[in-house]
């Protein structure tokens, strides 16, 4: 990974990280004024700490990435407030643990246009990388879109940026 996708990813650590020490400080801050002692004070802050960081889905970006398989590929139909009968896309790789990870795609617009579960063929090997949440394939070879691995977003395969957040497309197939 090169380096503009480690900057990404620390700052999106940081960010979070950053709002997890404020719930925590704010707590112990809040308390100690209150008249709490040191003790109790740091341990509700810490505890605060935690919270907000497993609240802000820390824990997902520090896990590693894996190379995974796509295992399952459906649609089913779904009512939401406005509209019903909306396709509700699901994508399942399972990584070499065994465990599966999921991609949920509502439809609403429903144009007809492929989207990010459709782009994956059941069965192909795709590679999870840690801190990004879509799946980058092995084999992009004949194919007219890539996605973006940090938003989901399905780019023409000649563009070198992502069209909604500038991130550099992984446009080269993985060598094994
Ligand atoms: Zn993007």
């Amino acid at each position: 990974m090169d380096k503009e996708f480690k900057k990404r990813y620390i700052i999106k650590l940081g960010l979070r990280l950053a709002c997890a020490a404020a719930a925590g400080i704010i707590l112990f801050v809040a308390l100690k004024s209150y008249g709490l002692g040191w003790l109790v004070s740091s341990a509700a802050g810490a505890a605060a700490f935690f919270v907000a960081s497993l609240a802000l889905k820390v824990h997902e970006l520090l896990a590693p990435g894996f190379d995974g398989v796509v295992t399952s590929k459906t649609v089913r139909y779904v009512t939401t407030q406005n509209k019903q009968n909306v396709p509700e896309y699901e994508l399942v790789v399972t990584d070499p643990r065994g465990r599966e990870h999921k991609d949920i795609f509502l439809d609403k617009e429903d144009e007809g246009k492929l989207n990010r579960i459709e782009y994956y063929d059941h069965g192909e090997r795709v590679r999870k990388h840690r801190g990004f949440k879509y799946f980058e394939k092995f084999d992009k070879s004949g194919k007219n879109s890539v996605v973006c691995i940090d938003c989901g977003t399905l780019n023409p395969s000649m563009r070198e940026r992502c069209i909604n957040c500038g991130l550099p497309l992984l446009r080269e197939s993985i060598k094994e």
